[in-house]
């Protein structure tokens, strides 16, 4: 994808995630890579995402330069160390929404309630350790909640996720905010029933075959 068009798409991504119910305001951010290797573009700090045009989104190398008329957003260093450390990755988007928040204000990771957690590619999705926003505390912290994993939540903050594009990470951010809101639900009525260990690992080997499908 031409560079203008990618930073066009990554725009498009970033106003689908009010409506998707992920953002209210701009407290959200989200991120694609260059495929030209540079680094990656990143929305800008501050801005209302209905009033972004392309020259707005910076690019910023993996070293953590920026250039571009705007800055980057002030949670940058999640997205460059997943990008770094995670060659798979090719898109990485934050949010503040709702139940997400709610439920990473307990510190607790979420058990499997449900099978669609395997998607995020293990038997629970982990939440961070605290750590204030834009440090590299919290990346460090996001890291480690997201070793071998799609997503995680981070303490009193959000969600994280990192997708192979794009419409992946959209698509991971819309599931676990779901879950996290089905999850809530189930808490309201009593204990949910949690799945075995072996049925997630079967439900993980199944997901594995249908991606090499
Ligand atoms: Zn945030």
């Amino acid at each position: 994808m031409p560079e203008q068009d990618l930073r066009d798409a990554l725009i498009a991504t970033a106003r689908a995630m009010g409506p998707a119910g992920l953002n209210r305001g701009t407290s959200g951010n989200v991120s694609v890579r260059d495929p030209a290797g540079e680094g990656f573009f990143i929305t800008p700090t501050g801005l209302p995402y209905a009033s972004l045009s392309a020259e707005d989104i910076p690019l910023m190398k993996l070293d953590g330069t920026s250039s571009g008329r705007r800055k980057p957003s002030s949670e940058w260093r999640f997205h460059r160390d997943l990008y770094a450390s995670r060659p798979e990755v090719s898109a990485v988007l934050h949010a503040h929404s709702t139940f997400a928040v709610s439920l990473a204000c307990l510190r607790r990771d979420i058990p499997p309630f449900h099978y669609m957690i395997a998607r995020f590619g293990g038997d629970t999705v982990r939440c961070a350790d605290y750590a204030i926003f834009g440090s590299q505390a919290l990346s460090t912290a996001a890291l480690d909640a997201m070793e071998g994993r799609k997503g995680c939540l981070l303490a009193n903050h959000g969600l994280l996720v990192a997708g192979r594009d794009l419409d992946e990470a959209l698509a991971l951010a819309i599931e676990l905010e779901e879950l996290c809101e089905q999850y809530w639900r189930a808490c309201q009525l009593g204990e949910p029933v949690l799945l075995s260990a072996a049925e997630m690992h079967e439900v993980i080997e199944k997901f594995r075959g249908y991606g090499q499908q």
